[in-house]
């Protein structure tokens, strides 16, 4: 008889990872957190947090297992390293794979959980720090019913809403649709914005005109401040925007030919990485548009 998902172990605690933990232990789930720059989960202790030293320790005796790490590479070196989390995961225990990875490593890893005898749910997260912060989260979550089943009070502590979205790899086909969205109305956004300035047109005007109508959503009021004044404090970093545009041209074989807006829109992503803004929030694909000026 499967176990209720009662104990879980979150592996990364970065931006996502750790407001996702702390939401968790906020509500009753027994929380242990491993990541691999220690320093950045011990913040989690006083929201009754216990951190871990490996992932091996995370995991063990826990009934559910949260990878949000950077890219598919790393979440494979986390799990299935020899002294690695699958060494020590219980077999009836459930990997809730929530980083953004792509398909391919999302079918690579569902199949390693298969040999190793592990539930696999595909359920990336919409939403950014803040979202996290406030367990608000959209969860794309796709796998057997029975495992989403399972997964229910991890997905409604750090969720506001959880689609489930069929068989696995669904969850992951539907988060590359939404960044793909989502890149593209930024660097669109930051080529206006440039686009504004470079005319003498004020690009706060610009923002109040859309403000509130069908042109002038939320996201364009919130990145467009961010870069008009020029502050980028990380909620979704670039380099990572620029990760999932890469996700999307692989989704698709990389042919230029079936995306190529996306394709534009990676390389503006790649410049303001090459300029230095990789750690910044992903509005600062202002510079690469700016600069052209
Ligand atoms: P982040 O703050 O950069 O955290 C990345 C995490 O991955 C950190 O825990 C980092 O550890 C770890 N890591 C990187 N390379 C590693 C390796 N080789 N081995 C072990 N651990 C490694 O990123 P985030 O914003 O939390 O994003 C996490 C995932 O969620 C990503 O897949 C991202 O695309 C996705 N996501 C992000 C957002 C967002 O708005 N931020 C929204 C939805 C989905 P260290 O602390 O040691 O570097």
């Amino acid at each position: 008889m499967a176990r209720e998902l009662s104990t879980v172990a979150v592996l990364g605690t970065g931006i996502m990872g750790s407001g996702m933990a702390r939401n968790l232990a906020g509500a009753g789930i027994e929380t242990r957190a491993w990541n691999r720059t220690k320093a950045r989960a011990e913040t989690l202790a006083d929201a009754g947090v216990a951190v871990a030293d490996t992932p091996a320790e995370a995991v063990g005796g826990a009934d559910g297992v949260i990878t949000m790490l950077v890219d598919g590479d790393a979440v494979r070196e986390v799990m299935d390293a020899d002294d690695g989390a699958l060494s020590a995961m219980a077999t009836d225990a459930v990997w809730l794979q929530m980083s953004t990875i792509g398909i391919a490593a999302t079918e690579q890893l569902a199949r390693l959980a298969a040999e190793r005898q592990v539930d696999f749910a595909d359920a990336p997260v919409l939403g950014t720090k803040q979202p996290a912060e406030a367990g608000e989260l959209t969860v794309l979550a796709s796998g057997p019913d029975e495992v989403l089943g399972r997964c229910a009070p991890v997905f409604e502590a750090v969720g506001a809403r959880t689609f489930r979205l069929g068989e696995t790899g669904d969850g992951t086909r539907m988060k590359l649709v939404l960044n793909n969205w989502l890149v593209t109305l930024t660097v669109g956004l930051a080529e206006t914005i440039a686009l504004a300035e470079q005319l003498g047109a004020d690009p706060a005007l610009f923002l109040d005109v859309i403000k509130g109508g069908p042109m002038g959503p939320a996201y364009a009021e919130l990145k467009g401040r961010m870069m008009i004044e020029q502050k980028f404090d990380p909620a979704f970093p670039l380099r990572l925007a620029d990760k999932d545009a890469r996700l999307v041209l692989e989704a698709v074989d990389g042919d230029s030919a079936e995306l190529p807006v996306t394709r534009a829109v990676e390389r503006r992503l790649a410049e303001a990485i090459e300029l230095g803004h990789g750690d910044e929030d992903m509005a600062a694909a202002y510079y690469a548009s700016a600069r052209r000026r």
